[in-house]
């Protein structure tokens, strides 16, 4: 098998073992290991591959406790070591406790659900079923507080913040969080069970999971009053500690902690999309040249006469548009790009901000929602604001087509977007029936009604995040009068969906809470 075939490469956050290298890994370590025996030549190993990948990323910061490896049984120099473990079928999951003897050949995952939740709980029982004596020497107790011992925190000073995670017995979450901040200095996260009722007491916790922050200072607050800002943990930013935080606090304390309203579209998303769009997605090409570089300008054009509100990001759009227009270069290097977006918008004072921020499309764990559907919002608003706006793209040359919209967006997609696969469908859909749209309404409505295919189509994928599950939209809870039933089958009221959309994706209705 030539290295062609391996699917992981040193870039993947996990660690490649050999034959030479496992058991001088796995055994006698001070950590935990949970490796999976895979074959490059098996396809469910190699569809598995990048769920196992996004496991590694998401689990990255626990390695100190439990860490996570693979190895290649369809290498011949593994060939003896994949038959000493006993592998027979791939892929195999073995755990290795920490500090376990050379003899140990692991203990076999045989459980059939492989989704990245469930390893990760895998991972957490593994952790727990260590006994005090071979405990992993870097990970911090997991099991609950009692309020006999937290009660007593309250109103003390300290070197550092204390977290405490209140929830239900069977959550994980307290113990995910607590995995997460290993790495983190200046902040201690325990967890406490829903049963201690003396600590709801004292607390005035009535949800869960419910965090209770204790500050340095001796006070101490509900996570959402306190997490604005924690100076005091070094090592990671506190907008990162807020994110790993929320990110594990599930629906509806997700909505809860930031107040999320369904029923708004937050500019926050998208300007994150953006900020992605420009500094990483075009990021990725070195030059842009031709047919690439026009894609390019049409879009920023649509941008910068098409998003609503005005302010920092039309006139970063604009300059950005300007100066591309002048160029009189067939061929630009997307430094030249980046340099303009970083530097010389900060010194006019103009700017995209200088991080990403989720928040309509925050998911409830790294990888699911984030860009991808910042970006079906962006160009959901670009739609309706070309119907509140019908003149605005006046002398741009994109004033031609019918659909000038949902053409800019086609070629981005098909050209820029780095879900190729989502391009090809996208692609298939509009050339089959991009030519019926007439009109700007019609705009709106082809770009509602692709979308919820899609949705439709993966409904229950992989990239279906548990908490937004895909289904058609708007839901009757948002929008009761778009359904309709006929004949005891459910249509859609479509000049009533116009009518949601319009109102959804309009100016009016973008929050700039949480924006950057
Ligand atoms: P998203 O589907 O991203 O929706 C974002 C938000 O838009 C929702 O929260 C909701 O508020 C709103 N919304 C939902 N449906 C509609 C609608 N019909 N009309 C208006 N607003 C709506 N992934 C794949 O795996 N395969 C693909 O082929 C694929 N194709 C894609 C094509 C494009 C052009 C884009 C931008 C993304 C594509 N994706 C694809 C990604 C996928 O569609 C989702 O964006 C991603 O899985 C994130 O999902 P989400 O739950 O955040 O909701």
């Amino acid at each position: 098998v030539g290295t062609a075939a391996r699917l992981y490469t040193e870039e993947d956050p996990l660690v490649i073992l050999s034959s030479s290298s496992l058991k001088p890994t796995v055994s006698n370590s001070s950590s935990a290991w949970l490796v999976q025996f895979y074959s490059s030549w098996c396809g469910h190993c190699i569809q598995y591959s990048s769920t196992w990948k996004a496991l590694a990323q998401d689990v990255k910061d626990w390695q100190q406790a439990v860490s996570v490896a693979v190895l290649d049984c369809a290498q011949e120099e593994n060939f003896d070591v994949c038959k000493e473990f006993s592998i027979k079928f791939y892929p195999t999951f073995k755990y290795f406790r920490a500090h376990s003897p050379e003899t140990d050949r692991g203990t076999t995952y045989r459980g059939a659900d492989r989704e990245i939740q469930s390893v990760r709980q895998l991972m957490v029982n593994i952790l727990q079923n260590h006994t005090k004596l071979d405990w992993p020497d870097h990970c911090p107790p997991l099991e609950p507080h009692s309020s006999v011992e937290l009660l007593p925190l309250l109103g003390q000073r300290s070197d550092h913040y204390t977290a405490i995670i209140v929830e239900e017995p069977d959550s994980y979450v307290g113990r995910e969080v607590i995995l997460d901040l290993l790495q983190y200095s200046g902040v201690e996260v325990k967890r406490a069970l829903s049963s201690d009722l003396p600590l709801l007491d004292a607390l005035k916790i009535t949800t869960f999971p419910s965090v209770y922050l204790l500050h340095p200072n001796a006070s101490h607050t509900h996570l959402h009053v306190a997490l604005e800002g924690l100076p005091q943990v070094r090592e990671a930013g506190s907008d990162r500690l807020v994110d790993r935080l929320v990110d594990r606090l599930v629906d509806p304390s997700v909505n809860q902690v930031v107040s999320l309203c369904r029923w708004k579209v937050y500019t926050a998303d998208l300007e994150s999309a953006l900020h992605y769009l420009l500094r990483v997605e075009l990021a990725t090409h070195n030059t842009l040249e031709g047919e690439e570089l026009k894609i390019f300008k049409d879009f920023v054009t649509l941008v910068a006469k098409l998003y609503p509100g005005g302010g920092s990001v039309v006139k970063l759009m604009e300059t950005l548009s300007d100066w591309l227009l002048s160029l009189p270069l067939q061929r630009i290097p997307y430094q030249a790009v980046l340099d303009l977006v970083d530097n010389k918008m900060r010194i006019s004072g103009v700017f995209l901000g200088a991080e990403l921020r989720w928040v309509g499309c925050q998911g409830s764990r790294t990888g699911l929602r984030g860009y991808p559907c910042s970006l079906w919002t962006l160009f959901h608003v670009l739609t309706v604001q070309h119907d509140a706006t019908p003149t605005a793209l006046e002398n741009t040359g994109l004033e031609g087509e019918a659909a000038p919209v949902l053409q800019v967006m086609r070629r981005y997609i098909r050209t820029f977007f780095g879900c190729e696969q989502c391009g090809r469908h996208f692609e298939q859909a509009a050339s089959a029936t991009l030519d019926r749209v007439q009109n700007r309404e019609d705009q709106i409505l082809w770009l509602w009604n692709q979308h919820n295919r899609v949705n439709y189509r993966l409904a229950g994928s992989l990239s279906d995040d548990p908490l937004f599950p895909k289904a058609p939209w708007p839901s009757p809870s948002l929008c009761s009068s778009c359904h309709e039933e006929k004949n005891g089958v459910h249509v859609w009221n479509q000049d009533n969906v116009l009518h949601f959309l319009r109102q959804h994706y309009g100016a009016s209705n973008l929050s700039p809470k949480y924006s950057l």
